[in-house]
């Protein structure tokens, strides 16, 4: 676990994902709820992640 703190000064907590190739970091905040994605250490949109999601998703129920 990163020992990253958010703006507030409250722990942020990251969950690592796989998404097929890739992994995506999910982190959000123990104190003001902030949510945010990274993808290999950029900051990713929520919906851009949940397409990829999808897009892995239905090539897995296609094999
Ligand atoms: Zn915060």
């Amino acid at each position: 676990m990163s020992g990253k703190n958010c703006k507030c000064g409250g722990r942020l907590v990251s969950i690592d994902l796989k998404i097929g190739e890739a992994s995506r970091r999910l982190s959000s905040c123990s104190k003001c709820d902030r949510r945010f994605w990274e993808a290999e250490g950029t900051p990713a949109k929520l919906g851009e992640v949940l397409e990829e999601i999808s897009v892995v998703a239905e090539q897995n129920r296609r094999r």
